[in-house]
């Protein structure tokens, strides 16, 4: 007898019929309701997080829905796109749903920044999909919070666009992230200072829905550190250790502890795959670090075009602290302010266990890395110089403009055993940004490590075949490049959808081959380098 697939729990329901809770809130304190105004911002004390309404708007309308995630909370595509786009603009609840803010804190380029929390999204609710996971939904730009210090609680069409694109991308790239189901334009403007050069401007405005198991980051048990609430953090880390890491055993200390280690190795993986596909997130502070290892908090991130460990596209970070090949170290770094803020909750032995567990990362993210980086030419982790031949040749890259996303496409398309009498295999230069004007270093290095390459492969009997099957998967073609998310943009403002549906058409399959004239596959034009938007990018959003 075959097996026969099983049979969907429930067949799809709209969202406006869909069965919504509230988890975060039934299990963890909440401010008093008399604490003050809803949308008044003000220290909260005791409090995982504070009830507050979306703040209406004027005109919502549908920009952008994901069948795929839809698809796995067990949602139908919108019937009545008008009273979804009102749902998820925030001007309605729907029954079950009860709107909050989180707490929480953060060390904000190195510094211990207080209390930040969710300054302009809400969690509405929760949902559970056919196969039993739970999912909170959460409004970004809905309005005013008790955590939205001076800012306006809203969010401009560009970054939320940017989220949307990205957080697709990201999860058809196979890097753990934070979803998003919608983006709603909000009819309003939204005044904001892009340049920071004293020149605001009025932008559309518009709210994305994101989606995730869970919100909560490493800031949220900063906060109740700092405050030496101990009760609240550990009624935190008991929740999310609860819901979230059911597989983590032992009890008391030596179950935070173990929970820990959990989290360092997701991170550590969550880097890896960064690395892998060139991302840069631009502001790794511990608030936009989730406690899941998902990727989470998308604004002046950016991909890179000409591989440069130095690149980060965020304009605020003079100093590069964020920067590409930044990112496994302040992972650590980010990871010993979570460790300090666990530290009332663990005993002697434990405390112990998550020095070892920070001793350790940076040896889980070589690992995590080495399989990664060997994946993209195609190799296995085994015993040989293999880490010291991808290493050679990203050394190598640094020596010319080479495109990161195109070269490794390209190496798939190129023979190493069969190299051309002198200068580069044209796959190769096509993925140059120069290809007339190379350095001689640079081809006379990659002829040297091509020939080094086919060596190793013919070493480990790695048949060509097998070497594209691997390379295919860990290399992208498809990434959503900084000029390729602002011509959606640009678009998108003008009232023309179609570039960012095709764009997002793009993203959702990016491992697949497709026609060499693609303009999603392509290099990043000339004009785009200095552009707004599409280099580098300030945190207004
Ligand atoms: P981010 O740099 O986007 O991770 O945000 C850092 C903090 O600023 C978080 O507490 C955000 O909620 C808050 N924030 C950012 N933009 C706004 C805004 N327009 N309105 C209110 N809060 C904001
Ligand atoms: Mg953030």
């Amino acid at each position: 007898m075959t097996a026969r697939a099983p049979l969907p729990l429930r067949s799809p329901v709209s969202l406006l019929a869909a069965e919504f809770d509230h988890h975060f809130a039934r299990h963890l304190p909440g401010e008093s309701p008399d604490a003050g105004p809803p949308r008044q911002s003000r220290p909260v004390h005791g409090a995982c997080w504070s009830a507050v309404p979306p703040t209406p708007v004027a005109a919502p309308t549908l920009l952008a829905w994901s069948d795929d995630l839809a698809g796995t909370l067990g949602l139908a595509p919108p019937d009545d796109a008008p009273a979804v786009a009102e749902v998820l603009a925030g001007n309605r609840l729907l029954p079950g749903m009860k709107p909050i803010a989180a707490c929480y804190g953060g060390h904000q380029f190195g510094q211990w920044a207080g209390q930040l929390g969710d300054g302009r999204a809400i969690v509405l609710g929760d949902l559970t999909a056919p196969d039993g996971q739970r999912w909170e939904l959460q409004l970004k730009g809905a309005g005013l919070t008790p955590y939205s210090r001076r800012a306006d609680g809203r969010a401009v069409l560009r970054s939320s666009l940017r989220e949307f694109v990205c957080s697709e991308a990201m999860h058809h790239l196979g890097v753990p992230t934070t979803r998003a189901l919608a983006l709603v334009g909000t009819g309003e403007t939204v005044i904001r200072d892009m340049f920071y050069d004293g020149r605001p401007e009025a932008e559309p405005g518009a709210v994305v829905t994101r989606v995730a198991p869970s919100f909560v980051r490493f800031g949220n048990f900063e906060i109740f550190a700092a405050r030496g609430d101990h009760e609240r953090l550990r009624l935190l880390a008991d929740y999310v250790i609860d819901h979230f890491f059911p597989e983590i055993e032992g009890a008391g200390a030596e179950r935070y502890a173990a929970w820990f280690a959990e989290v360092a190795r997701r991170t550590a993986l969550l880097m890896a795959h960064w690395l892998r596909v060139g991302f840069v997130h631009g502001v790794m502070n511990t608030d936009n670090l989730s406690i899941l290892g998902l990727t989470i908090d998308y604004g002046p991130f950016g991909w890179l075009d000409a591989f440069d460990p130095d690149f980060t596209p965020n304009t605020t970070d003079q100093g590069g602290r964020y920067a590409y090949a930044q990112q496994p170290g302040v992972a650590l770094w980010n990871l010993q302010r979570l460790a300090e803020a666990l530290a009332p909750l663990l005993d002697r032995p434990a405390a112990e266990a998550v020095a070892g567990t920070l001793d350790g990362f940076a040896g889980v993210f070589a690992d995590a890395w080495k399989r990664q980086a060997l994946a993209k030419v195609g190799l296995l982790p085994a015993d040989g110089g293999e880490d010291e031949l991808v290493a050679r040749l990203l050394g190598i890259m640094t020596w010319a403009e080479v495109d990161t996303t195109r070269f490794f496409r390209a190496l798939m398309a190129v023979d190493p055993a069969r190299l051309p009498a002198d200068g580069l295999p044209p796959p190769l230069l096509a993925a140059c940004y120069a290809p007339r004007a190379l350095p001689a270093a640079f081809v006379g290095g990659l002829r040297d490590w091509l020939a080094a390459y086919a060596a190793r492969l013919a070493a480990d009997g790695v048949d060509d075949a097998t070497r594209r099957a691997r390379m295919a998967a860990a290399n992208p073609r498809i990434i959503p490049r900084n000029y390729l998310q602002q011509q959606a943009i640009d678009a998108a403002a003008g009232g023309d959808l179609a570039p960012l549906a095709r764009l997002l058409a793009a993203v959702r399959d990016p491992y697949a081959d497709g026609p060499d004239d693609d303009p999603h596959a392509a290099l990043r034009p000339e004009w785009a380098r200095h552009a707004p938007g599409c280099s580098a990018l300030s945190c207004s959003s």
